[in-house]
């Protein structure tokens, strides 16, 4: 098929040129004696990214999902209880990996388009006088549904009840496209990975620890090995790793590290604002279809799941954009299988790759039957970007 696909999954997302021309080396030593050279600033950068000074941010070989695993196995035990949220299929595949890996998991269910009940967990945290709870997670951005949760409000919750419990948060949607603040709202465990925000092939978890967290992989009983925190910091140290690292992708997140701190952390969330509004205005002016997120305190600026009219199935939309226009969209994930389809909205992005995606939405919805207005999520879409379009003015203005 002549052209490219249109790529508008949350993940992975669209890989600038830069990155992926970093990437494209030979293989390297990764015991040569200048590997540090390369690796300490990198570690260093790192942290920038994640809002942490006092962190450390470790790299494995994986994906978000072993991410989720080092954080719970290198600071948890069995048995030891945990607070948890569920609203989409990523807070659900947590909580399955807790109770997998043993812990005492007390789960609150809350609707699917909603997200972390922070008034339920100030209510569990204050009543447990005996600290019992010793984690508490929250999915900071539930990709299924496109929804965000609000990481600082929990902190709150859990300095006003004056408990000492570790606060894990599931950044992998949403470390490096929107502002996520490891040190200032006392994140303990932050879990992302490389092939979101970070714009680079699948392969790297990427993982967050406060230094409260790293104490207690000293008492910590759950299986480990792989993914052992004391390992990596004996050779972190060092500039080293354990085993051998995936050196082509930690080439290209240094080239994703460059990109995001050029362009500037608080531009960057600014621009994926941007593009999500655009595709906002699309779904619910132009369309008047509406999103799945209950209200515009739970939108995420990362991934919009759009609901379909009754008697329609947002499978089907996905499936015929990908074979009729080769565009590819996010399916909708368990309780909204059918019910919405997904467009991410993070990374690489800009405004006319955007119009080219909900153009191909707009299209495929009218295939199906579904009844939209010709061009009225682009009309939407580009009005929104018109008004809110500043780098020529700034420009002229130089
Ligand atoms: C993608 C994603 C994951 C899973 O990450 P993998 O890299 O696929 O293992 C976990 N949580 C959220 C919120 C995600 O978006």
């Amino acid at each position: 098929m002549a052209g490219r696909n249109a790529l508008f999954i949350p993940g992975p997302t669209n890989m600038p040129d830069r990155i992926r021309n970093a990437i494209d080396l030979s293989m390297e030593d990764m015991r040569a004696p200048d590997f540090p050279e390369f690796t300490k600033p990198l570690f260093e950068d790192l942290k920038k990214v994640f809002q942490t000074e006092t962190g450390q941010v470790f790299l494995f070989p994986g994906s978000g999902t072993g991410g989720w695993e080092a954080a719970i196995t290198n600071t948890l035990s069995p048995g030891d209880k945990v607070l948890i949220s569920r609203f989409g299929q990523f807070s659900h595949l947590w909580v399955d990996m807790c109770e997998r890996l043993k812990l005492n998991v007390d789960v609150i269910d809350v609707e699917w388009g909603t997200g972390v009940p922070v008034e339920e967990y100030a209510k569990r945290l204050e009543a447990d006088k005996a600290h019992e709870i010793k984690a508490v997670f929250c999915c900071h951005n539930e990709t299924a549904t496109g929804v965000t949760s609000d990481i600082s409000a929990v902190r709150k919750a859990l300095d006003a009840a004056d408990h000492p419990a570790l606060l894990y948060v599931d950044g992998v949607s949403s470390i490096a496209s929107i502002d996520f603040r490891m040190d200032e709202w006392g994140v303990d465990l932050a879990v992302s990975g490389s092939q979101k925000g970070f714009m680079l092939p699948t392969g790297l978890a990427i993982v967050g620890v406060s230094q409260k967290a790293l104490e207690k992989r000293h008492t910590a009983q759950s299986t480990r090995c792989f993914f052992d925190f004391e390992d990596m910091i004996r050779l972190n140290a060092q500039g080293y790793f354990p085993y051998t690292p995936a050196t082509t992708l930690l080439r290209g997140l240094r080239a994703s590290v460059d990109m995001l701190l050029e362009e500037g952390l608080e531009n960057v969330f600014a621009r994926h604002h941007r593009m999500a509004e655009a595709v906002r205005r699309a779904a619910i002016d132009g369309w008047g279809i509406g999103v799945c997120a209950k209200g515009p305190e739970w939108y995420s600026d990362t991934v919009t799941a759009v609901t379909v009219p009754d008697g329609f199935d947002g499978n089907q939309v996905v499936k015929h954009a990908y074979y009729q226009y080769n565009l590819s969209l996010g399916v909708g994930l368990s309780k909204v299988a059918g019910k919405v389809f997904r467009v991410g909205h993070l990374g690489s992005l800009n405004e006319l790759m955007i119009l080219q995606a909900l153009a191909g939405c707009e299209m495929t919805m009218r295939d199906l039957g579904i009844p939209i207005e010709a061009g009225s999520g682009v009309a939407a879409a580009e009005e929104y970007f018109r008004e809110t379009a500043t780098r020529a003015q700034a420009l002229a203005a130089e």
